[in-house]
């Protein structure tokens, strides 16, 4: 456990806190007054049809969508938008900044930088985002390679990888910046059906051996059910069901949740 989570976890204050969250793009009300808290450690798989919600929700985290109402809270700090009185109001940009760098996101489609070699895509923010010295930032990166089983790849262009490789270096990337959080958004929906297991694998690896705070959403079940200690099933902007995945995964008690896995699986 890294030393912000366990101050989190000491004061009982959640990684993550959503109070009465709502977003609309113009008039599609797309979350409608959501509260949850994810506790520091906890991983979450969030579920649900397409459409759901569910990006959205990794997306305010992330602060790459404003909210329209309601507060996120990140470790006890109000995110993106704090209510005073009847009142919305951004939160400035550096504190803004020092949130965000207790949060990594991984995305379906990679986003690594074409023109960086690998080695340099997974050191890039450690340097200019954390401060880090160079040696520091490369030491760190040639682990986490090495992790990932890419230890030979660092000096190719993340063209000359193979979707899973590409995936293995943006985890990589995201764990260089020793997150507290870390959302994972389909990040194997994007990969041939064959590369998808050894993500996966490393996924479970990670989660199984830190203690980072986890937000997944995916459509894969069985990685779910193997990752998770909660699973929320969201339909329309609502939560439908929340649990351990052996009950909402298991022996889910809505009708809703009954006929969405009935689709997936
Ligand atoms: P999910 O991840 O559950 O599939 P999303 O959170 O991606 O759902 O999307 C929820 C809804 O919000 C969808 O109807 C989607 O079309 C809409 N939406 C998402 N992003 C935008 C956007 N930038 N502009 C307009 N509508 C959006």
């Amino acid at each position: 456990m890294n030393s912000s989570n366990e101050t989190a976890a000491k004061n009982g204050t959640p990684a993550v806190r959503f109070e009465n969250v709502v977003k609309r793009f113009g008039d599609l009300e797309v979350l409608k007054g959501l509260n949850f808290s994810v506790q520091p450690g906890e991983r979450v798989t969030l579920i649900g049809p397409s459409g759901s919600g569910k990006t959205t929700i990794l997306r305010l985290l992330m602060t790459l969508e404003k909210i329209t109402d309601g507060v996120i809270y990140v470790e006890g700090e109000p995110l993106s938008h704090m209510k005073r009185g009847e009142k919305l109001v951004t939160a400035n940009e550096s504190h803004l900044r020092e949130v965000r760098k207790k949060i990594g996101m991984v995305f379906q489609q990679f986003n690594l930088f074409p023109n960086m070699k690998v080695l340099r895509n997974i050191t890039e923010a450690p340097v200019h985002t954390l401060g880090k010295s160079k040696d520091e930032a490369v030491a760190k990166a040639k682990e986490l390679l090495d992790l990932v089983g890419l230890a030979d790849k660092a000096d190719n262009y993340p063209s000359q990888l193979s979707g899973g490789q590409q995936q293995r270096v943006a985890i990589a990337r995201s764990l260089a910046m020793n997150p507290d959080i870390l959302l994972l958004d389909e990040v194997t929906s994007a990969l041939d059906p064959e590369l998808v297991a050894d993500v996966l694998d490393l996924l479970k690896d990670i989660a199984t051996t830190t203690d980072i705070t986890m937000l997944i959403v995916t459509h894969e079940m069985g990685f779910a059910r193997d990752v998770s200690h909660r699973v929320m099933m969201f339909d329309q902007g609502v939560i439908v069901e929340d649990g351990p995945p052996s009950q909402v995964m298991g022996d889910p008690e809505h009708e809703r949740t009954r006929a969405f896995l009935k689709a997936v699986l």
